[in-house]
């Protein structure tokens, strides 16, 4: 039987949604769960972990862990790895995902894919799906070891309803420290604003805002509606927006509810970005626009007589 441990998200103490999705796809493909969550004061997140679909929580609580630190954190991914004999091993996307992946297959000797969009078993052979060449090509890639680090993309699968599994904590020992780097302090975007990674509705905006005054009408509908607000590369570049704003291959992966473009062409680099979202808005002038071609919803039309209009129309709505 498959054994995947799915490594937790946590966030100043709170269990983040990648955490059930990646439980509820190794329970559906009959897979037995484990999952190791690393951090200081979270035993308490242990029933919330067998809730979402664990069967075995391996918790690695100590002081030492509060700042996240990649080597530490791996010691103690291939801690709970070893232990559950897990033969595949899932992160969810996100920057630590990202940076700890790496370091434990390589510890395991394991192969490492990211991006992946799907698993599947054929008896122990494991194929994995994953988009490459910015999305214009879907590789399925088969497993030739006997373990698989995997960083499975934002929105790949879906949590369901009704999972559950067993509250079997195991306590893992705090690893070594790390003497090659020490993380001194952690500044956190203090904007207060929504992280695009969460966010169930993401509003972007691209060069066809012109400047700053496009881009701040813009983001008045992402307040109005509580959206995480993204941009494309060009509006990053042009010094309107932040770099941790920009959506795109080279910037985040995010797969919302509802991705509504405004004044954005849809360049392979962005789409790569957003292209699994569930639904897809897009206000654009030109009606030759790739983003249309990905859209579900269109409005061809200039996005300062549009947005107004929206906002107008929302406004009605939540009265
Ligand atoms: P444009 O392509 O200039 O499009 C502007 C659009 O606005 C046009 O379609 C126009 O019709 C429309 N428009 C103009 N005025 C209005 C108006 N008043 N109302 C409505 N619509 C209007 N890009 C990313 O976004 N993310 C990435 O991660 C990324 N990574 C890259 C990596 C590499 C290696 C490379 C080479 C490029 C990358 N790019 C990325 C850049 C990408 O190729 C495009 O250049 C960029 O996405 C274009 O941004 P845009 O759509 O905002 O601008």
């Amino acid at each position: 039987m498959a054994k995947v441990l799915v490594i937790a998200d946590i966030k100043q103490g709170v269990l983040k949604g990648s955490t059930a999705e990646l439980l509820s796809k190794a329970k559906a493909i009959g897979a037995q769960t484990a999952v190791v969550a690393v951090g200081s004061n979270i035993e308490s997140l242990s029933s919330e972990l067998a809730n979402a679909g664990s069967d075995t929580q391996y918790i690695a609580d100590d002081p030492s862990l509060e700042l996240f630190s990649a080597g530490p954190f791996a010691a103690c991914v291939v801690d709970a790895a070893k232990q559950f004999a897990a033969n595949q091993i899932w992160f969810g996307f996100s920057e630590s995902g990202k940076a700890v992946a790496p370091r434990v297959a390589a510890q395991l000797n394991a192969a490492c894919a990211s991006e992946i969009t799907d698993v599947t078993l054929d008896g122990d052979q494991i194929e994995v799906v994953r988009p490459a060449i910015a999305g214009k090509v879907i590789q399925r890639i088969k497993v030739n070891t006997e373990q698989l680090v995997a960083v499975v993309r934002a929105g790949a699968f879906e949590a369901t309803e009704g999972i559950t599994g067993t509250e079997n904590v195991v306590k893992l020992a705090a690893p070594e420290a790390d003497l090659k780097a020490v993380i001194k302090e952690l500044i956190s975007d203090a904007s207060g604003e929504i992280d695009l990674a969460d966010a169930d509705i993401v509003i972007s905006v691209g060069r066809g805002a012109k400047d700053q005054a496009g881009v701040d009408l813009v983001k008045e509908l992402a307040n109005d509606l509580t959206a995480g607000f993204g941009a494309s590369r060009a509006m990053v570049d042009g010094g309107f927006m932040a770099h941790n704003k920009q959506v795109g291959q080279t910037g985040k992966i995010v797969a919302p509810s509802l991705y509504m473009a405004f004044g954005i062409s849809g360049a392979i680099q962005h789409l790569a970005g957003m292209n699994g979202s569930k639904v897809i808005l897009a206000v654009n002038k030109d009606p030759e626009a790739p983003i249309f071609n990905v859209a579900d919803y269109g409005i061809v039309g200039d996005l300062f007589e549009v947005v107004p209009v929206l906002r107008e129309e929302i406004k009605k709505i939540k009265s």
